[in-house]
């Protein structure tokens, strides 16, 4: 039976004595890495914002397992690819906070976009959009590879947590092909399966000291949570992360597949919880992203309804500083600049990239009135309940 430990940390600065902690709980560091051995740390520095934003792993998290890999007498070293790198990724590791903590721990800092790659073999086959996956070569060179995932809510698949932060591992704008390729969430929840495979992470750490609701993972709202949890089964690590969301764990679609391949735990009643009570740290009115209610109504029926069950990415001239982010990420070309970005809708396949990577919140998604409705609805009907 897999263990998640649940470690109650209401500031950053205690985050070290809580990961200690958390990795005692499942085992400790002699379970996962050994003096000598290379570690990669990979934490969700998906764009350019700044920690109090909770968009990324907060960099004093990362800190504090780069000194524990170091102090069990390991090399770590972190590495991603974050996907608003368009305008350079050293810019977003430096705003994030997590490339001035590897200076200071003097750790060394991997550019997925310059480390090279691998294609790697399907190993999901339930992925039938990609044959091969291409994968930054640390990530399956390295002795130990540890997903230090941010607890945040997913326009697309719902929750990020720690088998969505194996994304990273795909470098640069190969990330925005495989949603042309793979268009819906369930389509798409496959790809993230595949790569999680490749990946393996043995060890999961997740930030959930302050997560996001709302419209994550991007521009959502930051939600004190006050946890680290950790589990060598990622599977096991985002189940709970659904149950205390309150989320209803069957549309997680990716615990699903990645279970049903022999790759964790999604059964909450065989998942052993380790440090605080369950239901104790249960959110009551955690806000899920409103775009994921477009994905509830079930494929024939939105087929049947057409427009009426659109949406629409629409940028904001407030907020907009023409950084063309958006345009570039964009993997149909669906973006045009004129006084400021604008989405030809029969491009768009709303893979919400665009949204995602805006590093000043300026794209909002424009609803049809039907979905507005149907949120509506579903939100007085939460209320209720
Ligand atoms: S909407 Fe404006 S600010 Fe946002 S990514 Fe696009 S160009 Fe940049
Ligand atoms: S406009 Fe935005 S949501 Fe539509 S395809 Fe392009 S990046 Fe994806």
């Amino acid at each position: 039976m897999p263990t998640v430990s649940l470690i109650k940390c209401n500031s950053y600065q205690n985050a070290e004595a809580s990961i200690k902690e958390a990795i005692r709980l499942i085992g400790g560091t002699e379970k996962f890495f050994k003096s000598g051995q290379r570690i990669l740390i990979k934490p969700n520095i998906l764009s350019a914002k700044t920690p109090d934003k909770a968009v990324t792993t907060h960099p004093e998290v990362v800190r504090a397992i780069i000194r524990i890999v170091k102090n069990a007498g390991a090399i770590p070293a972190v590495g991603e690819s974050p996907g608003g790198a368009i305008g350079g990724a050293e810019k977003v590791w430096q705003k994030s906070g997590i490339g001035k903590v590897c200076e200071e721990e003097n750790c060394e800092m991997l550019f997925f976009e310059k480390t090279g790659t691998v294609f790697i073999p399907s190993e999901n086959p339930n992925n039938k959009m990609l044959k091969t996956i291409e994968i930054a070569k640390p990530c399956i060179e390295y002795d130990c590879v540890i997903s230090v995932p941010k607890f945040k809510t997913h326009n697309l698949v719902f929750l990020t947590g720690a088998i969505k932060n194996t994304y990273g591992c795909v470098p640069g704008l190969r990330k925005s092909m495989y949603h042309k390729i793979a268009t819906h969430p369930d389509e798409i929840s496959e790809v993230i399966v595949d790569i999680f495979a490749i990946v393996k992470p043995k060890l999961s750490i997740m930030d959930a000291v302050v997560g996001m609701e709302g419209d994550g993972p991007g521009s959502g709202t930051p939600r004190k949570i006050g946890l680290i949890m950790a589990s060598s089964d990622s599977v096991a690590l985002d189940t709970v992360m659904g149950e205390i969301a309150g989320c209803d764990l069957k549309k997680l679609y990716y615990l699903n597949s990645a279970a049903s391949l022999g790759l964790g735990c999604n059964n909450i009643k065989k998942i052993n919880i380790a440090g605080e009570n369950l239901n104790s740290v249960k959110l009551k009115d955690f806000s899920i992203p409103e775009n994921f209610y477009l994905y509830l109504i079930p494929k024939p029926f939105a087929k049947f309804l057409g427009k009426f069950v659109s949406a629409v990415p629409v940028m904001d001239k407030q907020k907009c500083t023409k950084c063309k982010i958006c345009i570039k990420s964009c993997p149909t070309n669906a973006i045009k600049l004129y006084e400021i970005p604008r989405v030809d809708k029969s491009k768009c396949i709303l893979c919400l990239c665009c949204n995602e990577l805006c590093p000043e919140n300026a794209v909002a998604i424009k609803h049809s009135l039907f979905i507005r409705i149907f949120i509506l609805l579903r939100n007085i009907k939460r209320l209720f309940s």
